[in-house]
């Protein structure tokens, strides 16, 4: 992983963009990486006007991430490329582990679609398997 940047710590450095009204921001550490460097952009393509974008919902939907934002008064050029920006991060969770950010594959895990590495995938089965019992990851 080359940046290691934690959840806490990215709202923290890009507060602006996490503290708008929005319906939940779950974020896992195994893809804070692709998160980061994409808020990195944008900050950059924002420029002086930071409330002009904000978060309204981070999740994770079928294994992979999926990032929604509310934007004011942006031009469609800056919007087409926040929106590729966001596009490029999302499409690297499917293949990085939600837990550690390692090399993995969407795989269904008791019911549920989960990006896992191969030590997480192998550590999630052996919990699912003695408790049969939710997501728990
Ligand atoms: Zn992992």
């Amino acid at each position: 992983m080359k940046d290691n940047v934690t959840s806490d710590q990215l709202k923290v450095k890009y507060r602006y963009m996490f503290a708008g009204p929005n319906i939940g921001l779950d974020m896992y550490d195994g893809w804070t990486q692709f998160l980061a460097q994409a808020c990195a952009e944008i900050d950059a393509i924002l420029g002086e006007n930071k409330r002009r974008f904000h978060f309204s919902q981070i999740k994770e939907k079928y294994g992979s991430a999926r990032y929604y934002y509310d934007s004011e008064s942006l031009g469609s050029e800056e919007l087409q490329r926040i929106q590729t920006l966001l596009d490029q991060a999302e499409l690297a969770t499917e293949t990085a582990c939600m837990l550690c950010g390692s090399p993995a594959t969407i795989e269904k895990h008791g019911g549920w679609f989960l990006c896992l590495c191969t030590a997480h995938a192998d550590e999630h089965r052996d919990r699912i398997s003695a408790r049969r019992s939710g997501l728990g990851v």
